[in-house]
């Protein structure tokens, strides 16, 4: 039975993926071993990580002024790997407080350093993105952190300010959903398990001359320039989950990459959206437009009855993970890349059903 799966993460992959991830258990590249017996330093392991890095560069446009890691320790990793690699003592960094995973980042920064909050939007429960002016010069900054997509709250950054110092991204939920200017930022990164492939490996794409900053002793598996120097094999690294990021990405890539599929994504956003506000029963959680996010797509039912209601008609649709995160309650379908067009159309139709029914 097919199930339209909504998780936030772990998240549905394109079927070719997985097919191609079995097959690699069993015969990995014709060598009759699996992927998951293969040493990462044989040349067939080397070489897909390579290539999955020359595919990430290639599908975002990357200069060689930026090199691609392959981390372990999730995004959250991220989140205190930032400071200790580039926030000094006599530097401040500044943190976008736009949901929960970027206040995370920010107690991190505030624990290793000295960090401040830019703007918040924590005063109404994360539901909108703060106006920013079109240009910043900050003191003594060491760098600005923003959360491109906040998962939880369903709001995303559409554009950036310019501002006096490097850009960090923290790009989990959106990163190879739509065109960006990469060389806007100076590190982005992002957990593979929602857009790019499965929980394990942290995709970091850093702007090489930033580590010209790092001016104080890091423990050697956190400094950026150990993974660096190494190609992200300075330990064993996360094989199959680089694995299944390499297939995903060839995936975008046959489909016509982002450029294709930030259309797609655009279509099953509006679509959705567009529903939501149409029926009688339910509520958008993000009010403006343009603060949407077209990948976490948050609302609420009218009350707490139809919730249930709703809840139980969309179990018995086979309709999966659809709640929201239980700090804002509701629902929330994550429309991420390997979503198809065709699931969010039927999800629509069942939630005009829903609305005839009751
Ligand atoms: N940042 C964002 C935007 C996220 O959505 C998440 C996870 N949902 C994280 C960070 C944390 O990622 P991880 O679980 O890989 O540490």
């Amino acid at each position: 039975m097919h199930k339209i799966n909504f998780c936030s993460g772990p998240a549905v992959l394109p079927p070719t993926v997985y097919n191609k991830a079995i097959e690699a258990i069993q015969n990995f590249d014709h060598t009759d071993q699996s992927i998951l017996e293969l040493s990462h330093r044989s040349s067939s392991i080397v070489s897909m990580i390579q290539e999955t890095k020359l595919l990430v560069k290639e599908l975002l446009a990357i200069s060689d002024e930026y090199d691609v890691l392959f981390l372990h320790g999730g995004a959250s990793m991220q989140f205190c790997m930032i400071p200790m690699n580039f926030l000094s003592t006599s530097t401040k960094a500044y943190y976008t407080l736009t949901g929960q995973w970027a206040s995370n980042a920010f107690h991190e920064a505030q624990l290793l350093g000295n960090a401040d909050a830019l703007c918040s939007s924590a005063d109404s429960n994360y539901n909108y993105l703060p106006s920013l002016q079109q240009a910043y010069t900050l003191d003594n900054s060491a760098y600005v952190h923003f959360t491109s997509n906040n998962t939880i709250y369903g709001t995303q950054w559409k554009s950036y300010p310019s501002f006096n110092c490097p850009i960090i991204v923290d790009m989990s939920s959106d990163l190879f959903s739509k065109k960006i200017n990469v060389h806007q930022f100076d590190l982005i990164y992002a957990g593979a398990q929602k857009n790019i492939g499965i929980a394990g490996v942290c995709m970091v794409i850093i702007k090489k001359s930033l580590l010209e900053k790092q001016n104080k002793l890091i423990p050697t598996m956190l400094n950026y320039n150990t993974h660096l120097l190494h190609e992200s094999s300075f330990n064993t690294p996360p094989v199959f989950a680089i694995y299944t990021c390499n297939l995903n990405l060839k995936w975008l890539k046959s489909i016509g990459g982002v450029q294709e599929i930030e259309k797609i994504n655009q279509m099953k956003a509006q679509l959705l959206y567009a529903e939501i506000e149409r029926n009688s029963l339910f509520d958008c959680t993000v009010a403006k437009p343009e603060d949407r996010s077209l990948m976490n797509v948050t609302f609420v039912a009218k009350n707490k009855e139809i919730e249930i209601a709703f809840k139980d008609f969309c179990k018995k649709n086979n309709i999966v993970s659809i709640d929201g995160y239980r700090t804002v309650g509701g629902f929330r379908a994550s429309i991420y890349n390997a979503m198809p067009l065709q699931d969010v159309q039927l999800f629509v139709e069942i939630m005009k059903s829903f609305e005839s029914k009751i």
